[in-house]
């Protein structure tokens, strides 16, 4: 078994992979099929017939990068023409999964959406985890939110009564890596030292801290397994990590039938940006793994020279609902995670309210402060 997945990851190695995005027709009617979270399958809305995806029980190709001149290969995300929507308001490149629609950037709600050039290559996905929060279910947490938020103008929660979520697959990448470290630089350990003054002609005995500094150099080795980094400039970073993250252990290999239905972007930070992003983490990693196994108190003076080896990177889609609203000309964003229905969002502030709220309802205070507020904006 094992042989046979080196094997094909091998195969797709060498050759492109071409991934189109063919739609799902329902062989009872005809209609598109999208893809049901809550079934965890293809469904037909108009005559309720299912279809389950097969799972294609193999691992996942990595692909290999070499940090020093950027290179690598890895196929590419072959898309039908007019499937990648372009936003000349924010540059998010959208792909529209089969049966999937919009009129609209799902990231900025921008109406100017408009096709792709088609000679832009991106890489394309290797593996997903699809959607199992349902629409409606991520609809209710939208409204629930929007009840919470006290300090938003009423304006604002009148109208986001009516939540338009998109289903969208956010582009992430991970990397595995050997590191080594050449490391040298001072540890210090510190230590209670007594000494004695003389107060109105008295001894005193006095305590203090010292730190004695010792050189210390060496070399140490970790090996990183699949550490994430967004590979989305469109979605606010804030709001991504109070989403609690994504079990990336159990990734589906990438299907365009997860898709269909569903929109997914384009990733806007490319592979080296991503490595240098994530090699930022793994540093950091290295130098406290050094630090914490070396048991001095304290370190000064700390140089590392770091030394990359098999790095090896993968391109996932993880599920997102979005609600993307713009209110007064600034964009707001409310998201749910699409495998676990976290949510997190950004709601605009009433400064009518706050200024009462500060006032403590002495409406003179208040008034004044939401003058104040007015001129200041
Ligand atoms: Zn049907
Ligand atoms: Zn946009």
């Amino acid at each position: 078994m094992q042989e046979e997945q080196n094997e094909r990851a091998q195969d797709t190695d060498k050759k492109p992979i071409v991934q189109k995005a063919i739609g799902f027709p329902c062989l009872q009617c005809g209609n598109q099929m999208s893809f049901s979270p809550e079934r965890g399958q293809l469904y037909c809305s108009y005559c309720k017939t299912e279809k389950e995806i097969p799972d294609k029980e193999i691992e996942a190709a990595e692909y290999m990068y070499f940090p020093e001149d950027e290179h690598f290969e890895a196929p590419v995300w072959e898309n039908e023409p007019g499937q990648v929507l372009t936003c000349p308001s924010c540059g998010a490149d959208t792909v529209l999964g089969a049966a999937a629609m919009t009129a609209t950037c799902p990231f900025c709600s921008s109406h100017y959406v408009t096709e792709a050039p088609a000679d832009k290559a991106v890489i394309s996905p290797e593996t997903m985890i699809p959607f199992r929060i349902s629409e409606a279910a991520a609809g209710n947490s939208f409204t629930e939110w929007v009840k919470k938020q006290w300090l938003a103008p009423r304006k604002f929660k009148k109208e986001a009564k009516k939540p338009e979520m998109k289903g969208i697959y956010i582009p992430f990448w991970t990397f595995d890596a050997s590191l080594t470290t050449n490391y040298r630089g001072f540890g210090g350990k510190r230590r209670i030292e007594h000494y004695t003054v003389r107060v109105n002609g008295k001894t005193q005995t006095r305590t203090r801290t010292r730190t004695d500094w010792y050189p210390i150099g060496g070399q140490m080795h970790l090996d990183f397994d699949n550490i994430p980094c967004p590979a989305t400039k469109k979605i606010d970073r804030a709001l991504l990590d109070k989403l609690g993250g994504y079990s990336l252990k159990v990734l589906n290999v990438y299907n365009p039938a997860y898709l269909a239905g569903f929109l997914a972007e384009r990733y806007s930070i490319g592979i080296s940006d991503g490595f240098d992003i994530v090699r930022k983490t793994m540093e950091l990693r290295m130098a406290n793994h050094i630090q914490s196994s070396l048991h001095y108190d304290t370190y000064r003076g700390m140089q590392y020279n770091h030394h990359y080896e098999a790095v090896k990177f993968k391109h996932i889609l993880l599920p997102l609902w979005l609600a993307a609203y713009s209110f007064h000309g600034k964009v707001y964003q409310f998201m749910v995670n699409g495998e676990t229905g976290r949510s997190a969002g950004r709601a605009p502030l009433s400064a009518l309210k706050i200024a009462l709220l500060i006032g403590g309802g002495i409406l003179a205070a208040g008034l004044l402060l939401f003058l104040l507020m007015s001129l200041g904006q």
